[in-house]
């Protein structure tokens, strides 16, 4: 069959579902330009499909347009189309961002948080999923055998995201049923979000090109345990030097990686909200499933929300020294989950807020109660802006309501259908 090459543009907004349209290759440089059509209500479409509830109604015209830093051209060498695609901006058709725009939401929070603190923030996200390609086996946790079992997956994921720009890190099996884990190496802020979003997309891809799926739904058995994203940070100054670390700090922090996370504490639970979005979000955040269940800060502890990740002695460990938010899953957007890290951290730089001490309070125990929390939060309006964050609440509203009377291994169902 002949065949012309075609290039999608994809965003990735509130559902957390990567979404956009293609066009032939050859007018990419016109696409650069001019990007291609999109609407507001697109954001409004839900993690399920339908659009639930919308204020934009049926008008408006937006446009996506490609960041040519983000190319992705992954071809997996089997006579499949190859993943061709770049990731890209929500813009008013003059070409200025649009207000419910999820990568310039984290844009603008890293923008802010290098004018009025002078930081760069570096990230890394870790992803945990399902693959269907292995049957569930007793005792498979962390082995060689699960390792095994899933053949070539692994190796054709790391060769395809080397490909696509995402440095892999490790892979490996995970403690859950048929559960694997991947990470990859840091990136600056907006980069970082971006790697996640490809990763994901990505290792769908390899999994789809073998016959099965990666599912990043964040719990896939109300019994079992969850698919975390656990988020890595850490800063740099404007000469590069890194600035997280100050061995006399609490827990090792800097002055004002202390603020920043001391922001990230008090906010949680309007943060949950955005970065664990889903009913079943708060599934995966229940006791013994290595998932945080208290807005705790903690050193090397894996139930704590934020962790406080171990360095090996040496002479880089200021280099080595990140932190790791830990209440994120896929259901949210890589862009809103940075984002809102980010902006939380800030309010704490901007209060000179102090880090919590004690136990901690309890996460939210649903969705409905982190809006309520996000709703109650003056300052995400700041962060969001009106329109977004009306926006953002009236999808997840909506998103709740569609299951309302379903039992919890429904609606694990529905979400490990979607992600
Ligand atoms: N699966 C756990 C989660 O849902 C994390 C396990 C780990 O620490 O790697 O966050
Ligand atoms: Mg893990």
């Amino acid at each position: 069959m002949h065949r012309e090459p075609l290039i999608m543009v994809c965003t990735c907004e509130i559902a957390g579902r990567v979404r956009g349209k293609g066009f032939p290759a050859r007018e990419l440089p016109s696409r650069l330009r001019k990007g291609v059509g999109w609407v507001p209500t697109n954001t409004m479409i839900s993690a399920f499909g339908p659009i639930f509830s919308t204020p934009f109604g049926t008008t408006g015209d937006l446009i996506l347009v490609p960041d040519p830093e983000t190319e992705v051209n992954v071809d997996f060498g089997d006579d499949s189309a190859p993943e061709h695609f770049f990731l890209g901006d929500i813009r008013h058709l003059d070409g200025t961002p649009w207000s419910c725009c999820p990568r310039d939401f984290l844009r603008r929070a890293l923008a802010a948080l290098k004018a009025e603190a002078g930081l760069d923030l570096f990230a890394a996200f870790e992803h945990e999923f399902v693959y269907t390609g292995v049957e569930p086996a007793p005792g498979a946790p962390y082995s060689l055998d699960a390792y095994r079992r899933q053949g070539i997956f692994g190796e054709a994921l790391v060769a395809a995201l080397r490909t696509a720009g995402v440095e892999p890190d490790s892979f490996m099996p995970e403690y859950g049923a048929r559960q694997y884990e991947i990470t990859c190496d840091p990136a600056l802020g907006l980069a970082a979000a971006d790697r996640a979003v490809v990763l994901r997309e990505i290792t769908r891809a390899t999994a789809h090109r073998l016959g099965h799926r990666a599912i990043f739904a964040p719990i896939l058995d109300p019994n079992g345990v969850g698919n975390g994203v656990h988020v890595h940070f850490s800063f740099r100054d404007a000469t590069g030097t890194p600035v997280t670390h100050d061995p006399a700090g609490p827990l090792g922090l800097s002055p004002i990686a202390a603020r920043f996370t001391a922001g990230i504490m008090h906010h949680l639970p309007a943060l949950c909200a955005i970065t664990a979005p889903s009913t079943v979000s708060y599934i995966r955040m229940r006791p013994n499933r290595w998932a945080p269940t208290h807005a705790t800060l903690a050193d090397q502890d894996r139930a704590a929300s934020v962790r406080v990740c171990p360095v090996l002695p040496g002479p880089d460990v200021a280099r080595q020294f990140n932190l790791e938010y830990r209440c994120a899953d896929a259901a949210a957007s890589p862009y809103l989950t940075l984002g809102a890290i980010v902006w939380a951290g800030l309010d704490g730089i901007r209060k000179a807020r102090a880090l919590p001490e004690g136990d901690g309070a309890p996460l939210p125990a649903t969705l409905a109660d982190a809006l309520d929390a996000l709703e109650a939060t003056p300052e995400a309006a700041d962060w969001f802006g009106p329109t977004f964050l009306n926006t953002y609440l009236m999808h997840k509203t909506g998103e709740l309501t569609s299951l309302s009377g379903l039992d919890e291994a429904t609606q694990c169902d529905r979400y490990a259908a979607t992600y």
